[in-house]
C-alpha cells in the first residue's frame, strides 16, 4: 500500500501517450523473444519461462512504486506507462456500464471528484447531462461511496466514450 490517498491530477503535457509507445515495443519486444531467443531455449524449459515471468513482475513494481513517488500518485504507472489501458480504452468506449447521476439532485459538492483515482471530471459528465464516459474510468465506483447525496450509480446503457474530461495536476 502506498501513501498517496489522493491523486494530484494528471502530469500536464503528452506523458500519457508514452502508453501507447510502450505497447508497441512491447509487442516487438515479445515477437523478437519468440522468434529469435525461443529456439535456442526450447520448448520445455519451466525454469526460464518462470525466471522471466518473475524477472518482468519484479520490473513492473519497481516501476509502479518508482513512478508513484516521483509523481505523488498511486495510480501514476496506470495513467503514464501501463501497456494494458491501450487494450483497455478501447473496449471501454464501448462499455454497457457505466458510473451515470441524477443531475436533479446533485449539489455539486465536489466529494466525487476528490476521491477518483483517476482525475476524471465527474462532474462535467453530470452537468452534460452524460454518463461518465471517460475511458479512463475503471469502474472502481469510489465516486459512487463518496457522493453524500447518493446520487451515483452504475447504470446499463448504449453510449460510445472517448471524449476525456480529466483534472490536471497544477504544477
Ligand atoms: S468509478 Fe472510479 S474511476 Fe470511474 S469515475 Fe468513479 S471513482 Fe473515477
Ligand atoms: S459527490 Fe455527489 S453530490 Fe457531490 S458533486 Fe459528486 S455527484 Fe454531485
Amino acid at each position: 500500500m502506498q501513501p498517496f490517498t489522493r491523486s494530484p491530477g494528471r502530469v500536464p503535457g503528452r506523458i500519457g501517450y508514452l502508453r501507447y509507445t510502450h505497447f508497441v515495443l512491447s509487442g516487438i519486444f515479445v515477437f523478437l523473444l519468440w522468434y529469435f531467443v525461443g529456439p535456442w531455449i526450447g520448448e520445455d524449459n519451466t525454469l526460464v519461462a518462470l525466471l522471466w515471468v518473475l524477472g518482468g513482475n519484479i520490473l513492473y513494481y519497481a516501476l509502479a512504486i518508482g513512478m508513484a513517488y516521483k509523481y505523488r500518485d498511486n495510480r501514476a504507472f496506470c495513467k503514464i506507462l501501463c501497456p494494458i489501458t491501450a487494450l483497455l480504452k478501447t473496449t471501454s468506449r464501448f462499455s454497457l456500464i457505466k458510473v451515470k447521476a441524477d443531475y436533479e439532485k446533485c449539489t455539486d459538492c465536489g466529494a466525487c471528484e476528490k476521491a477518483c483515482p483517476m482525475d476524471i471530471k465527474i462532474r462535467d459528465y453530470i452537468k452534460d447531462g452524460k454518463r461518465v464516459t471517460s475511458t479512463e474510468c475503471i469502474l472502481c465506483q469510489t465516486c459512487v461511496n463518496s457522493c453524500p447525496q447518493k446520487v451515483l450509480s452504475l447504470a446499463i446503457g448504449l453510449d460510445i466514450g472517448g471524449n476525456e474530461l480529466l483534472r490536471s495536476r497544477t504544477v
